[in-house]
């Protein structure tokens, strides 16, 4: 069963591939004609829109500052939380445009979408990125269940991107091992208590991280509770440092 699914995943990808080569490629939200050379299907106009450029970020939690707040050690958002992470880079803001895309990246079927967010993350985040020297890409894994619903793995997608634009590897070494039902209803200290325990580490990994400095992908980041809980287990197995790369910093409340 899974490899004829598997045969007609290919067959659908192929058909997609010869469509693309005969008709021009065209901005992903508006329609618009877009030239052949265009690396992200999207405009210009439609770029701006997703993706305005962020004045401050926190160094600690990626919260969007407003302008003329200076980067400081912690903000408002993360001061009360112990996070295991680093850093955060962010895209963009959870608002309008980007909101639209997300949320349209975990649709069936999503794929183009996702790739498409990928390549801008890669695009505008790569400078940056590639100042922090990870060792390698880590998408936070889906549940199984979650994964086989949707049909498409969106971090794993961006983290593709990512490693393709840091010419580092994707690495699968975690694991979810347990369903943990939608964050967005619970308040931010329930967050952590939630995702407690909620991954583990491939057995044949466990020694693998010794004093590595890896890149957590995610789509979305609001408390940062999934992503510090990943970063503990690693930093547990030896990590030195970890950063996280999100499409979208939402506000936490
Ligand atoms: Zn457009
Ligand atoms: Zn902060």
């Amino acid at each position: 069963m899974h490899s004829v699914l598997r045969i007609w995943q290919n067959l659908q990808k192929f058909g997609r591939g010869l469509l693309n080569l005969a008709l021009p490629p065209r901005c992903l939200r508006c329609d618009d004609d877009l030239s052949h050379e265009a690396v992200i299907s999207l405009c210009l106009k439609c770029t701006q829109a997703i993706a305005p450029e962020i004045a401050a970020c926190c160094d600690r939690c990626g919260a969007i500052l407003p302008e003329g707040v200076i980067p400081a050690e912690c903000c408002p958002a993360c001061k009360d939380f112990s996070l295991k992470f680093d850093a955060v880079y962010p895209l963009g803001h959870y608002e309008g445009a980007l909101r639209e895309l997300v949320l349209k990246t975990k649709r069936l079927s999503s794929e183009a979408v996702s790739l498409t967010v990928g390549r801008l993350l890669a695009e505008r985040l790569g400078e940056k990125l590639a100042k922090f020297r990870a060792d390698a890409v880590l998408p936070i894994p889906m549940h199984w269940a979650k994964r086989f619903f949707r049909g498409v793995n969106s971090p794993e997608l961006l983290a593709g991107c990512l490693a393709k634009k840091l010419g580092i590897p994707v690495v699968r070494t975690l694991v979810r091992c347990r369903y943990t039902g939608p964050q967005k209803n619970l308040l931010p200290r329930e967050r952590f208590r939630n995702v407690r325990g909620a991954f583990r580490l491939r057995r044949s990994d466990q020694k693998r991280w010794q004093d590595s400095r890896l890149l957590l992908v995610d789509d979305i980041l609001t408390t940062g509770a999934t992503c510090s809980e990943v970063a503990r287990l690693l930093k547990q197995a030896g990590a030195a440092a970890i950063a996280v790369a999100v499409v979208a910093r939402a506000d936490g409340s």
